[in-house]
């Protein structure tokens, strides 16, 4: 097996969609059965957050017409007809948009439903197109093969829209795809969970998708395709000198995507560090770049920095206390309350009187209501102040 995952770039045009069939075919020449697995168009997820929050309003019906037209779009492009699977996933929308407006309010069960619509509008297309195309493929519903797994401590909101899932090598799984066609094809950032409720793996969470079906296949290796040809010193986009790191280890890609280099979900990196299975970041618009290569050995080695990362969004928990000095026991509190409120922790900082934390959006399915019950509890301790929201920036690298 080799688990092939598109982002949203890759999957929007009729250009990349010929360089995504040319890798397919190059794969299937190996001697290797693909997967591929790739996110909704670019944009899309984004544009359903919107149609949730316009449901709200009662004005959805232009995001709605924007969604429908984009997929009307692309399949016109790529020469094949509007599938009417297609046109369900559309009618399915409409329908949670109109109950959500009835009703006045979106649960995070629905949310879940309504955003991972973007990824199965997409597959279909995608699987339409590889037809089209002459290869034996088969479209499969992430949901058959993703299983969320239960986490204690995590909030019911952070279980439906940032979940994590099973990824133990799963040979009935194995053998049931070896059955099927030379080529799937499934949903990234979608999976289901014991009730067979479909949740979501968190905003980018494709890649770790890909991951996730690695482990379980145990895939000779997984290929990230990106619009970007690999993951450099910086953002290319934001600083145009950067280099790009052709060869990496787990340990410093998992920092470097922690960190808040885009290019890798963080949680992407486990699962194939676990089992040991090579994962390189390549571009699709060219193909043809090497990229980067991520394995146990690949990290070269020596004192330096390797990437600078910045990361937006994040909430610090600023906690002061005047009798925290030589206080026993402080910390262990203070940090009792985040685990409670299934909260995670990313960055500490201490001093005398203060200490402060940041909790990362892309690790807690934070809201207003999930900050106010923190910073009650909170409060019986210290008095904490809230601010956000921030930047991080950090520098990554060895013995620096
Ligand atoms: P996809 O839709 O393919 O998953 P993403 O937008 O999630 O793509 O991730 C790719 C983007 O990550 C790039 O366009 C780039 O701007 C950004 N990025 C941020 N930091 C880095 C980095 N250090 N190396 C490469 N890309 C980075
Ligand atoms: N489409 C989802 C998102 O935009 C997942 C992904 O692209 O990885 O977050
Ligand atoms: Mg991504």
């Amino acid at each position: 097996w080799v688990v092939l995952k598109f982002g949203g770039t890759s999957v929007s045009s009729v250009s990349n969609w010929k360089n995504v069939a040319g890798v397919v075919r190059a794969r299937l020449d190996e001697g290797l059965r693909p997967v591929v697995v790739h996110s909704a168009l670019s944009g899309i997820t984004d544009r359903l957050e919107q149609l949730l929050a316009k449901a709200l309003t009662g004005d959805w019906e232009p995001v709605m017409e924007q969604v429908e037209r984009r997929h009307a779009d692309l399949s016109r492009d790529l020469g094949i007809p509007v599938c009417a699977d297609l046109e369900r996933h559309c009618i399915d929308l409409r329908k949670m948009a109109s109950g959500i407006q009835l009703i006045g309010e979106v649960s995070d069960r629905l949310r879940a439903r309504v955003m991972a619509t973007g990824e199965l509008m997409a597959t279909r297309i995608g699987a339409a197109y590889l037809a089209h195309e002459g290869l034996d493929v088969q479209w499969l519903d992430a949901r058959t093969l993703l299983h969320a797994e239960e986490r204690p401590g995590a909030s019911a909101r952070a279980n439906y829209l940032s979940a994590t899932c099973v990824f133990e090598p799963d040979p009935a799984l194995q053998q049931r795809l070896a059955a099927g066609h030379s080529v799937l094809l499934t949903q990234g950032f979608i999976a289901s969970d014991s009730r067979g409720e479909t949740v979501l793996l968190g905003r980018g969470g494709s890649d770790t998708s890909g991951s996730y079906l690695a482990a379980k296949l145990h895939a000779r290796r997984l290929e990230i395709w990106t619009d970007v040809p690999g993951m450099f010193t910086a953002n290319p986009r934001q600083v145009p000198n950067a280099r790009l790191l052709k060869s990496l280890d787990y340990d410093e890609a998992q920092e470097i995507a922690s960190s808040g280099a885009k290019v890798l979900h963080p949680r992407c990196i486990l699962p194939v560090k676990q089992y040991s299975i090579p994962l390189s970041v390549h571009d699709t618009q060219r193909p043809g770049i090497e990229g980067t290569v991520v394995t146990a050995t690949g990290g070269a080695g020596g004192a330096r920095v390797k990437a600078v990362c910045t990361k937006k969004g994040i909430t610090l928990i600023s906690m002061d206390t005047l009798g925290m000095w030589h206080q026993v026991g402080f910390l262990g509190d203070a940090f009792a309350v985040f685990k409670e409120h299934g909260l995670s922790v990313d960055l500490v900082s201490t001093s005398e009187t203060t200490v402060t934390v940041s909790l990362d959006p892309a690790a807690n399915a934070l809201d207003a209501r999930a900050l106010e019950g923190l910073v009650t509890s909170l409060s019986k301790l210290c008095r904490v102040e809230v601010i956000g929201p921030c930047a991080a920036v950090s520098l990554v690298g060895r013995s620096i």
